[in-house]
């Protein structure tokens, strides 16, 4: 149940995909109201703290998150159905991306592993062979 701003209620049934608790979510602005699931993220730890050149500890950051959501009562067309927002790294999402948007995205991160795979990782291995040390 949802106290509304300006005056009303609603019962609102969350989606099935929906892991958001809504435990701040009692009152406030019908159109505020999202729905969303679990991120969906690659976890990379990141060297922190170097001491002399040296990394002394890690910090584990997403990138390429990716959550479902929807704000069924938003005007914004783009986000009263489901949709993804997609952050590339911590920080500020993409915005609302349609079903088309998100397999181009994944389409160019699969083509840019793909392309890390053939060309730097095959540099990287040849290079290490002529420095000799493997
Ligand atoms: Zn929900």
């Amino acid at each position: 149940m949802r106290r509304v701003a300006g005056g009303g209620q609603v019962t609102e049934v969350c989606a099935p995909w929906c892991d958001h608790t809504h435990w701040n979510y009692q009152d406030g602005a019908l159109d505020d109201l999202a729905h969303w699931s679990v991120e969906t993220a690659m976890h990379v730890e990141m060297p922190e703290g170097c001491d002399g050149g040296e990394a002394t500890e890690t910090v584990a950051i997403l990138i390429l998150a990716v959550r479902l959501q929807v704000k069924p009562y938003s005007e914004d067309p783009r986000r009263n159905r489901p949709f993804v927002s997609f952050w590339p790294w911590e920080g500020e999402d993409m915005g609302a991306l349609s079903p088309e948007e998100l397999a181009a995205l994944i389409a160019q991160v699969r083509a840019h592993c793909d392309r890390l795979e053939r060309e730097v990782l095959a540099r990287l291995v040849a290079a290490r062979a002529e420095f000799g040390r493997g």
